[in-house]
Order: C-alpha cells, then sequence, then structure tokens
C-alpha cells in the first residue's frame, strides 16, 4: 500500500453490485447475440458449438475451431504449416500486420490444410481463418489450396473447402494475389478431370477473390444460414449504385433463392451432410 491509497475515497454507501452493473455484459463471461439481443453464457455458446440456443445465430468460428467440430478426434495431419509471406510489394505496414494476425491466431497464414477423417471419410481438408487479415487470399493462401488439391488427386481422397473469407484477394500482395483467383480455380479442374468429389461450405463471411474463385467451384455449396456470401460487400455496392438494397441481401438465403448456394446447413448437422454426400460419391 503507498501513501496515495490511504486518501482514495470511499462510496458513501455501500455497494450491492446492482445498481446498474447488473446491465452490462461481463467481459469473457457472456456474449450479446447479434441475432436476438440476447445474453448468452459463454460456457453455454462454446457447448454449442457457437450457435445462438435461441434464435440460432451462428457466430464465427477461428479455423482451429472449425477443425475441432469437423473432424474426426486425432484424425488430423496438417500440411505446409510453415510457410508464410514475403511482402513481394514492399508494401506499407504488410510485415507488421501479418505479425499481428500470427499472434493473434497462431496460424503463419489464412488457411489451415492437411488430412484428416470426416465422419469416417478420407479426405483433404482446408479451412480459412477470418481472424487472420479477414482470412484474405495472398501467395500463401493460394499456394496452399493448390498443393492441397495437387495431393487429394494423388493420393484419390476428396477435398473439403470450409470458408470464412471476408477479406476476398488481399490488396498488400496485388496481382500475385488476384493470381491466385486463376491458380486455385485451375487446380479445382484437375480435381474435377481427376474425378474428385468437392465439397465446399461456405461460412461468414465469403466475400471478394475467394467467393468468386475456389470457395464458389464445389461440387456441392453448402452455406451456414445467415452468411453473407458475395463478390462486392452490400455497403461499397449501395455507395456505387446509390440505392437501397434488398434486406437479406447477400445472405445465404438469398444466394439459395438465386442458385448460387445448393443447400442451407445448420452447423450441428455439417458433419452428417458431409457423410452423406462422401457415402454418395465415394461408396
Ligand atoms: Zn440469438
Amino acid at each position: 500500500m503507498t501513501l496515495k491509497d490511504w486518501f482514495i475515497k470511499r462510496p458513501k454507501y455501500s455497494s450491492t453490485g446492482l445498481e446498474s452493473s447488473h446491465l452490462r455484459v461481463p467481459d469473457g463471461l457472456m456474449t450479446k447475440c447479434p441475432g436476438c439481443e440476447d445474453v448468452i453464457y459463454n460456457k453455454e455458446l462454446e457447448k454449442n458449438h457457437k450457435v445462438c440456443p435461441k434464435c440460432s445465430h451462428h457466430f464465427r468460428l477461428s479455423a482451429r475451431e472449425r477443425l475441432d467440430i469437423t473432424i474426426d478426434a486425432g484424425s488430423f495431419e496438417e500440411y505446409d504449416s510453415d510457410m508464410s509471406s514475403a511482402n513481394p510489394l514492399d508494401f506499407p505496414e504488410y510485415e507488421s500486420k501479418l505479425a499481428k494476425s500470427m499472434s493473434k491466431t497462431g496460424q503463419t497464414d489464412a488457411v489451415i490444410t492437411g488430412q484428416a477423417t470426416v465422419a469416417g471419410y478420407k479426405t483433404v481438408i482446408a479451412v480459412t481463418d477470418f481472424a487472420f487479415m479477414g482470412g484474405s487470399m495472398g501467395s500463401v493462401v493460394g499456394e496452399k489450396i493448390v498443393t492441397a488439391m495437387e495431393r487429394a488427386i494423388e493420393l484419390r481422397l476428396p477435398v473439403l473447402v470450409i470458408s470464412a473469407s471476408g477479406g476476398g484477394a488481399r490488396m498488400q500482395e496485388g496481382i500475385l494475389s488476384l493470381m491466385q483467383m486463376a491458380k486455385t480455380s485451375a487446380a479445382a479442374a484437375r480435381l474435377r478431370e481427376a474425378g474428385l468429389p468437392y465439397i465446399v461450405v461456405l461460412t461468414d463471411p465469403t466475400m471478394g477473390g475467394v467467393a468468386a474463385s475456389f470457395a464458389s467451384l464445389g461440387d456441392v455449396i453448402m452455406a451456414e444460414p445467415g452468411a453473407l456470401i458475395g463478390f462486392a460487400g452490400p455497403r461499397v455496392i449501395e455507395q456505387t449504385i446509390r440505392q437501397k438494397l434488398p434486406e437479406g441481401f447477400q445472405r445465404a438465403e438469398f444466394q439459395l433463392e438465386h442458385g448460387f448456394v445448393d443447400i442451407i446447413v445448420m452447423r450441428k448437422d455439417i458433419v452428417a451432410t458431409i457423410s452423406t454426400l462422401y457415402s454418395f460419391y465415394l461408396d
């Protein structure tokens, strides 16, 4: 105790802790749902794979969390875990942004690729992570997706991609990142020529160069309810055309209606749906 502490003004009345604080959400204990605005215990949310138990709002998952709820426990063999981006264009502050994302996510870039079993089916899997620079695709994401698809062809395995990429092509790598759209699309075409199934799950958000390349080329395209899926975001479009967009524009349900998405699947049913599809394609 320092001298200063002796002079702290004590509250006049004792506090029950209920006066105003009962309306606040304590950090790290509870989360306010953006869907129904109810406050949910984080433990309850975790138990429900981060889906609101009241309104089924699907919260975002990290790539690791997504892997954990998708693959059979202990079956994961990661590919290229140490591949990381250079700064080929000397883009200002790119290195520090990468470093920040690395320490935040524990990943070297915005995609995790590897091999695992899902519902007992051996598959190549790639999961993008929104927490790493918006899940954007630069040379590393492109290269890892292509390598994963090439390994699938070599091993005669299906490919499952789960996307959470709101960042699209990563502007800090300019044309080198745009080029990944063509490169990953070509790899998806080779997968098709090899006759191997390619399943995509679009989660919130999947936009830009990722939505416009490998994420829209699956034989079956699933989406989680409410996921934002599109090319340019609604704000950019509104500013460009100077018109208000309809309610629910570019949400998964809108994209299902317009033929971009084949099926909307609740998070808890995704593994079972993959299993049904793999049994149809592979057995
Ligand atoms: Zn809710």
